[in-house]
């Protein structure tokens, strides 16, 4: 999902790019973890975001949400289909290789 539907109006396809969540059409402009918040209220995804947005392994902003059909981050619109990510045993954070057992700074926190 390389457009989400705006966490504002929900009525056509929000863009996320350098920090910011933007829909040309209704105007709306928020920062990543803010529109991202929204979208997790509006679309009802508390059980697949307990804790709210996620690190992004990308951004790193708190700006990563999981819905059905994947992971999409409303700071820098990196999406990533559901089995595109891979969550930390350790911090709970998501990454994308998945040969580490850890996420990237937890394997270069606990292999020191
Ligand atoms: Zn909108
Ligand atoms: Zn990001
Ligand atoms: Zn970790």
């Amino acid at each position: 999902m390389p457009y989400v539907d705006c966490p504002y109006c929900g009525t056509g396809k929000a863009t996320a790019k350098d920090g910011f969540t933007t829909h040309t059409k209704c105007g709306y402009r928020a920062t990543g973890p803010e529109a991202a918040a929204r979208y997790i209220t509006r679309h009802s995804l508390k059980d697949k975001n307990p804790t709210g947005a996620s690190e992004c392994p990308s951004c790193q902003e708190d700006a990563l949400v999981v819905d059905n059909e994947g992971f999409y981050c409303f700071s820098c619109g990196e999406n990533w289909p559901s089995n595109g990510l891979v969550v930390c045993d350790h911090c709970g954070n998501y990454y994308m290789n998945k040969d580490l057992t850890y996420c990237p700074s937890c394997e270069k926190l606990l292999t020191k």
